[in-house]
């Protein structure tokens, strides 16, 4: 948890932590105006980019874990949508842009305090424009997707389950965490 010194509020010096009343949770608050400072999951949203069977992967350029592919994605800036943040991230990463087909995968880590949520899109038009924090981008074909070199195993979990899916033709909707490590499969 983010530690403070003084109350963003008032400015006070000397924040307390503890239960405010009526409260549930532990909280880092102010002993002088009762400003509570509520720290809350923060929400990561990305894509798989779908065009002509192959699929986006980003080659990350920086830490963490620099050199492993992943799904573009990234924190949601305050004043978007999901969906907007999606592809926002898509932009700003692989260059890349796309139209959201549906929602496919919420998963939770809450040891770390965040949520992903990951659409399925379809890539409507590619630039050479990505960012720095990408070393490479590219639409691999099942076959050839960089399997040993998946930036985290959810991701390769979802990558795998999209593909299964594609080839009969019905999306299902996941929702797992990384606490139990379970994915729970809706159609
Ligand atoms: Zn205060």
């Amino acid at each position: 948890m983010a530690t403070l010194r003084f109350c963003p509020h008032c400015g006070a010096n000397g924040l307390s932590l503890g239960i405010p009343a009526g409260d549930t949770h532990e909280r880092t608050f102010c002993g002088g105006c009762g400003h509570v400072h509520y720290v809350n999951p923060k929400v990561i949203t990305g894509c798989i980019v779908e065009a002509d069977g192959k699929y986006l992967l980003c080659q990350r350029a920086i830490p963490p874990r620099p050199g492993t592919w992943t799904l573009p994605a990234g924190f949601m800036e305050s004043g978007e949508t999901t969906e907007e943040g999606a592809l926002r991230e898509l932009w700003e990463e692989a260059g890349v842009r796309a139209e959201i087909i549906s929602p496919y995968s919420i998963f939770s880590v809450p040891r770390i305090s965040e949520v992903y949520i990951i659409f399925r899109a379809m890539a409507l038009e590619v630039t050479d424009a990505f960012g720095p924090e990408t070393a490479a981008r590219q639409f691999f074909a099942p076959a050839d997707i960089p399997w040993d070199s998946i930036y985290y195993p959810a991701i390769r979990q979802i990558l795998e389950r999209y593909i299964q899916e594609r080839e009969t033709g019905t999306y299902g909707i996941y929702m797992g965490n990384d606490d139990t490590g379970r994915i729970h499969f809706m159609r």
